[in-house]
């Protein structure tokens, strides 16, 4: 069964064609590795499904809801979470009160001053939120300040920040970008813990090693358009992906 299904997606940033009509389906409980050179437009498709972009043409369906025009807000409470390229966290905040404003932002549609108020008599989330940290590997630190934690560290709080959302699906524009290889198999492992729940994953990512850890289905994108959908096992030796990475 399908959870994503894009079609005929095209997206034009004045005289650059970065999505040429993209067509992609994601199958539930599975995890989908979108690969490909730099400036393929990976980042900008990964946009159109939150509502960070609007495609020019085309539909992006997520669990039979579009999911266009849709707000990053109602893109949670319909079961999406998304970790970006960089990572997006509260620097001055703590580990565990990071980890509580996204299951706020999901309980109540919103984050509001009053939640803030909330969150420290809140014990329930906060209870969650440990959970959370709990599963990356990051309770010890739990009271720190997020914002002095290493590169690899603030990628496992951001996934620790999806998680506590209990989304269907979970979008990772290069979840391993910038880490050293030990942080990296880390994350792979926790990735793949998260996969066995059975949470759908879109994964963008420009480290094979990664890509072919993790992928069930690899979708190559090159100048904006899915050049080959395939098994990784097919995608390795295929002369159109070599040709793309070579010539990109
Ligand atoms: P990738 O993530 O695959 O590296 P991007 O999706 O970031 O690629 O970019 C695809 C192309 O679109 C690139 O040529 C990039 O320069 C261009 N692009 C991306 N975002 C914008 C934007 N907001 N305005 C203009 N051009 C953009
Ligand atoms: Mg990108």
């Amino acid at each position: 069964m399908s959870i994503l299904s894009v079609k005929n997606v095209n997206k034009n940033f004045g005289g650059l064609k970065a999505l040429n009509n993209v067509n992609l389906t994601v199958e539930a409980g599975t995890v989908h590795a979108i690969i490909g050179p730099n400036g393929a437009g990976k980042s900008t498709l990964l946009n159109c499904f939150i509502g960070r972009l609007e495609p020019d043409t085309g539909t992006v369906t997520f669990d039979g809801t579009s999911l266009l025009g849709i707000e990053p807000h109602e893109i949670n409470q319909i079961g999406v979470s998304r970790v970006f390229q960089t990572p997006e966290i509260f620097g001055e905040l703590s580990l565990v009160d990071n980890v509580m404003i996204p299951a706020f932002a999901k309980r109540d549609g919103i984050f509001t001053l009053n939640a803030w108020r909330q969150i420290k008599t809140e014990t329930v989330i906060r209870d969650k939120a440990m959970v959370m940290l709990e599963d990356v590997g990051l309770a010890a630190k739990a009271n720190e300040i997020a914002g002095q934690l290493s590169r690899g560290d603030k990628r496992r709080l951001e996934l620790a920040m999806c998680l506590v959302q209990d989304p269907k699906l979970l979008l990772l524009d290069e979840p391993t970008a910038g880490m050293a290889r030990a942080d990296t198999n880390n994350t792979i492992d926790l990735m793949k813990t998260i996969a066995d729940r059975g949470v759908t994953m879109v994964v963008i990512e420009h480290d094979m090693h990664v890509v072919f850890s993790l992928a069930d289905k690899i979708s190559v994108l090159a100048q904006g358009t899915v050049i080959v959908e395939d098994m990784p096992e097919n995608i390795k030796g295929n002369p159109k992906v070599q040709e793309a990475y070579l010539g990109g």
